[in-house]
């Protein structure tokens, strides 16, 4: 059993409790939280934070071999050249490539994160990652012709993942979009979800060009699908495309372009939205108006997306970028639903029993210092945005990493 003392514990619980000069008990899982609490405590130092570790909810490390291949600002250029460099980038990414993401993640307090895989060449160097990892299997392929061999292929990633789960790697399923998945494999995979309970991934309406193609079969889509598959059409409305999550455990990527009607119905159906602000900023897609996200009582979380299209896998940088991107919104309010949004919705989005201090939890906690007090606990997480980049300790199922 390990007790932990520090200035201010962030206990994301149901009442959302900040608590000064507080303890944490612990072992595999968190035991208790509050005042003189059994055991020898290990106080962590003035103006020390102690909360729940982070999760960053949606990554593709098939690409953390990306510096400064791919071209950014225009979604559709950018598409190209990741179709065009994809392989290269794939197979230059080996051992230490995977190690230097983890690591970076780890640094800035990520004890979880989703990795959506669209090979299953990342599945070797991620099986004994020291994070945990939910491993969402993707599938990816609009030709009718070909939906057999593509689902095959698929099933045979999944099946390879689910051999490996334990108590730190577990498996989920991901459709790539509405614009690049038959309608026939959507249903085949989210039918297999809902039987073995897992968690979902889906990129939707990232960009104004997805937008036109979906609703209108026309735009910048239109000139990229008749040069790579002729006669392509799209293959679902976008609503229609939402529909079929109900009764699932989805997580919709982006939603930067969705309208109100499609927001209203990501509410309905019970789903989340991953916000990824610093890849939304650098392929120039726009910005997700998470005013219109919160009064449609939508839960999201703040994920950094690949290094495909960010420069880093920080997430407190994350969260930073989003915190001086959302100018619309009042910065002490905005940094606390941050927090929660890289901590208990990412948890809830991964079906992992963590992002939270409470009684019977996983014990996967950080903590770090800050560099001076701070009076007024409303202003807490905004000063914890601003002024952390790196954790000191980082603990997973109680164990320091
Ligand atoms: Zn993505």
């Amino acid at each position: 059993m390990i007790k932990l003392k520090a200035d201010y514990v962030i206990t994301m619980n149901e009442k959302n409790e900040v608590l000064k000069n507080a303890e944490v008990l612990f072992d595999k899982k968190i035991i208790d939280v509050g005042y003189n609490l059994k055991g020898e405590e290990i106080y962590l130092g003035k103006n020390s934070v102690l909360m729940p570790a982070l999760i960053n909810a949606h990554t593709h490390l098939e690409f953390s071999k990306n510096k400064t291949l791919l071209d950014y600002g225009d979604f559709i250029t950018w598409l190209e050249c990741v179709i065009d460099k994809r392989e290269e980038l794939f197979i230059s990414c080996k051992g230490e490539c995977y190690k230097n993401a983890i690591e970076e993640m780890k640094k800035s307090g990520v004890c979880a994160f989703g990795e959506i895989s669209s090979s299953g060449n990342d599945l070797k160097y991620l099986k004994h990652s020291p994070l945990k990892v939910v491993y969402f299997n993707e599938i990816i392929g609009a030709n009718p012709a070909i939906v057999d061999v593509m689902y095959q292929d698929f099933l045979n990633r999944f099946n390879e993942s689910k051999k490996l789960e334990n108590e730190k790697f577990k498996v989920g399923v991901s459709i790539h979009s509405p614009y690049s998945v038959h309608p026939i494999l959507m249903d085949k995979v989210i039918s297999l979800a809902k039987e073995e309970n897992l968690p979902i991934q889906a990129h939707f309406m990232e960009s104004k060009a997805e937008r036109l193609w979906l609703d209108k079969g026309e735009g910048e889509f239109k000139i990229f699908f008749e040069k790579h598959f002729k006669n392509a059409k799209p293959l679902i409305k976008p609503i229609e495309f939402l529909e079929k999550f109900k009764d699932t455990n989805t997580t919709f990527v982006h939603c930067v372009h969705a309208n109100d009607k499609e927001l209203q119905k990501i509410n309905e159906i019970k789903a989340f939205i991953a916000h990824c602000p610093v890849s939304n900023r650098l392929l120039n897609v726009g910005k997700l108006d998470l005013e219109k996200v919160k009064n449609n009582h939508i839960d999201y979380s703040v994920a950094t997306d690949g290094l495909s299209s960010n420069y880093s896998l920080n997430l407190f940088k994350e969260i930073r970028a989003a915190l001086l991107m959302h100018t619309e919104l009042h910065p002490k309010y905005l940094a606390k639903d941050l927090l929660k949004a890289v901590t208990k919705i990412a948890a809830k989005e991964l079906n992992l029993n963590n992002g939270s201090l409470e009684k019977g939890k996983d014990a996967d906690l950080i903590s770090f210092k800050l560099p001076s007090e701070v009076k007024d606990i409303e202003y807490l997480p905004l000063h914890i945005i601003l002024h952390t980049n790196e954790v000191e300790k980082l603990y997973i199922n109680g164990e320091e990493i």
